[in-house]
């Protein structure tokens, strides 16, 4: 099980089935120490968003650290992305990924351009997530160049291998391009349902069978996640002070 999980949809998200204290209560249920509650952005044209979490809501727990992020969507327009600014000076953590809102079936170069312009134009994202998701296929040597370069990590989900989005093979694949080019990993449940949060066990193995370095996976432990969240706070600071 994972001691820092920055993965987490609430219902805030329109698929998330859960109010954020109730995956709190869960999470310190279960030892967790550390919960990135990333709802998608609006780019989805579903769920809803609030500025009251962001600005205002606090955990009632001292155990288990909170943060706060959005799960952005990759926009059909190049290097966009949904940000969104009113957000932006309260948030730890953001985590981008495609979905819907991409129309699949497409090939390996076009989504691997669209993430590597997103990545690009957006510094402040700081995971990319389940890019082993074969509705979307990447060149993973191409993307995980680009996300070394930015200091981003590429996330291995545990959904989508345990719901069949993904293979093991196919995750085993990105974890192989990651040690070659030197990227570093994290590792997520990406909890819908309850009893998902801090799941690892669909990955975890993968780690050791493809020989990556555990101290390349950011979130390997709670200290390691808070200390990859700080180093990369200055660069959101940066981009709400040049907003465009
Ligand atoms: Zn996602
Ligand atoms: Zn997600």
């Amino acid at each position: 099980m994972l001691e820092a999980d920055l993965h987490v949809h609430s219902l805030f998200s329109a698929c998330g089935l859960h109010t954020i204290l109730e995956l709190l209560d869960h999470g310190r249920a279960i030892g967790l120490k550390t919960m990135a509650i990333t709802d998608h952005g609006p780019g989805l044209g579903e769920g809803r968003l609030t500025s009251v979490f962001f600005e205002r809501f606090r955990s009632p727990y001292p155990g288990l650290t909170l943060y706060k992020g959005l799960e952005l969507n990759v926009l059909p327009e190049r290097g966009k992305v949904d940000v969104v600014w009113q957000f932006m000076p309260f948030i730890d953590i953001l985590l981008l990924g495609i979905h819907p809102n991409l129309k699949p079936g497409q090939s390996k170069q076009f989504y691997t351009d669209l993430v590597v312009a997103a990545l690009e134009n957006n510094p402040f994202i700081d995971i990319l997530t389940h890019p082993n998701d074969t509705n979307y296929p990447l060149d993973y040597h191409t993307v995980a160049e680009t996300a070394k370069r930015l200091g981003v990590a590429l996330e291995l989900n545990n959904s989508k291998v345990l719901y069949r989005r993904s293979t093991a093979e196919e995750a085993l694949l990105l974890i192989q391009a990651c040690k070659e080019v030197g990227c570093r990993m994290a590792v997520n449940s990406d909890t819908h349902a309850l009893l998902e949060l801090g799941g690892d066990e669909s990955v975890r193995p993968l780690f050791g069978k493809a020989g990556f370095p555990m101290e390349m996976v950011v979130n390997r432990n709670a200290e390691a996640a808070s200390a990859f969240i700080e180093s990369r706070r200055e660069l959101k600071r940066a981009a709400v002070q040049s907003r465009p």
